[in-house]
């Protein structure tokens, strides 16, 4: 099989090497021996709704905007998103597929509604590094490392019942919080197959098992059958970051 993986709307959501995560499955896919490639779908283009995986990155306030507009009428994604597809969204990508989210003139921007979430101005960026300690639904996914990342963004996200947190924050900001509590800050979302979460990196080169979670779905195979790759490497670059984000491993 070839996996093939979505890269979406990179010209618009590609901020922070967010692209990267992309490229981070088709090496863990090609290092496993599968064929992998990365289809590219640009602003403007037909989004396929029968590709194995999609990864949306971050972006700029005005960039969103336009990438809700196209998500929204083109309707591929939300069509790969109801048979199951896995789908990766970071930052703005988990802005724009949530219900709404207020762009930079104040106004409410209608998302994709993939995910129960709705996104308002903080009146401050969140920025810095961000740790985030799985919650108990990513073991479903069978991820359950502190996941690492960077993040950069004003916007504050509040999830509806029907979305879970992906995390709870060690270190960062994440979601944000009401009146910028300092406690209880929760990260990201998870919603049937489509996880987000604020952290940039790319996210997937700093968290491997989060990569794996993903190619596992994608590939339809457990992930205790993917070989383990690059190990030792993989736990210099998080403890790295882990002392950059003064959180224990
Ligand atoms: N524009 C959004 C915000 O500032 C998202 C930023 C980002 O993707 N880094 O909240």
């Amino acid at each position: 099989m070839t996996l093939r993986i979505g890269l979406i709307l990179p010209d618009l959501l590609g901020t922070y090497g967010d692209s990267g995560n992309a490229v981070v499955l088709a090496h863990r896919a090609r290092a496993r021996g599968h064929d992998a490639q990365v289809l590219t779908v640009h602003y403007g283009e037909p989004i396929p709704d029968s590709l194995d995986i999609y990864a949306l990155g971050g972006g700029e306030d005005v960039a969103q905007s336009l990438a809700a507009a196209h998500l929204l009428a083109d309707g591929g994604l939300a069509r790969a998103v109801e048979r199951g597809a896995p789908v990766l969204a970071i930052c703005a990508g988990l802005q724009v597929l949530g219900e709404w989210f207020t762009d930079a003139e104040g106004r409410r921007v209608q998302g994709c509604g993939l995910i129960d979430a709705r996104t308002t101005p903080s009146g401050s960026r969140m920025i810095g590094e961000l740790a985030v300690k799985p919650s108990s639904l990513l073991a479903d996914w069978a991820v359950d490392d502190v996941l690492l990342g960077f993040e950069n963004h004003g916007g504050r996200t509040e999830l509806g019942p029907d979305a879970a947190p992906l995390g709870e924050v060690l270190s960062g900001w994440g979601n944000g919080a009401k009146d910028g509590a300092t406690d209880g800050r929760l990260d990201g979302a998870i919603a049937g197959s489509v996880l987000g979460t604020y952290a940039h990196g790319p996210v997937l080169a700093r968290n491997p098992q989060l990569a794996d979670a993903l190619l596992a779905r994608a590939l339809g195979v457990g992930v205790a059958d993917l070989a383990p790759v690059e190990v030792e490497l993989q736990q210099r670059l998080r403890a790295e970051r882990a002392a950059a984000a003064k959180v224990k491993l």
